[in-house]
């Protein structure tokens, strides 16, 4: 199975996107906490993408895509995977098809997409702030990574919606309404792979 997450910051893609992989037993790629990590080990990467993460806005797709083509070249990866916060614009998202055909011969199988109210996001974000204190979660930068959303990544479900290959899943539910209601596309999907 692979599948691609699409999502404003704060829909929960990211805490479904690790259930569903530990569930299916496939490789989570989130290019946000792989950038993280790569700006903490101060790789050549993590130090170019820094100034870019903590105000909100993308990493150079160049950065991004030779992350990605690392993780879906792993062995693991054959296995299937889940993208989280990949591809975020429509040239990473040209990238990607070029990418799976070098690379498997073989294209995702969907893209789910997260949708929650905005009032509900800034909230949820305002919260994680606190928690995580990620330094990427203070208001100025939050908004600036809600406007990217909409003006860079929103165009995707067009995108993809065009290919018929999108399902929209509710995220504004508890989280185990939002996994029950994952599961049930997921069991669809497997039914016609
Ligand atoms: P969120 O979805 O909550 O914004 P992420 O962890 O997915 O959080 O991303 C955090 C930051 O990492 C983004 O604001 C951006 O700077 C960078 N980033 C992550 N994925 C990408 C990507 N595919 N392209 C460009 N930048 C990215």
């Amino acid at each position: 199975m692979r599948l691609i997450f699409l999502g404003p910051p704060g829909a929960g893609k990211g805490t479904q996107a690790s259930i569903l992989g530990k569930n299916l037993g496939t490789l989570h790629i989130s290019t946000g906490e792989l950038l993280r990590q790569e700006r903490k080990d101060k790789t050549k990467r993590g130090v170019e993408a820094q100034s870019y993460i903590d105000r909100g806005a993308l990493v150079p797709d160049r950065v991004v895509m030779e992350i990605v083509h690392e993780q879906l070249t792993k062995p693991e990866a054959k296995k299937g995977w889940i993208l989280d916060g990949f591809p975020r614009n429509v040239s990473q998202a040209d990238a990607l098809d070029e990418l799976l055909i070098g690379v498997s011969q073989q294209s995702y199988d969907c893209v789910i997409s997260f949708e929650v109210p905005e009032s509900v996001l800034v909230e949820r974000l305002k919260e994680r702030a606190i928690k995580e204190g990620r330094t990427d979660d203070t208001p100025e930068v939050l908004r600036n990574r809600l406007q990217s959303y909409h003006e860079e990544t929103a165009p995707l479900i067009k995108f993809y919606g065009d290919r018929k290959k999108l399902e929209i899943i509710n995220g504004f539910m508890s989280m185990e309404a939002v996994t029950g209601a994952l599961k049930e596309v997921v069991d669809d999907l497997k039914k016609n792979i």
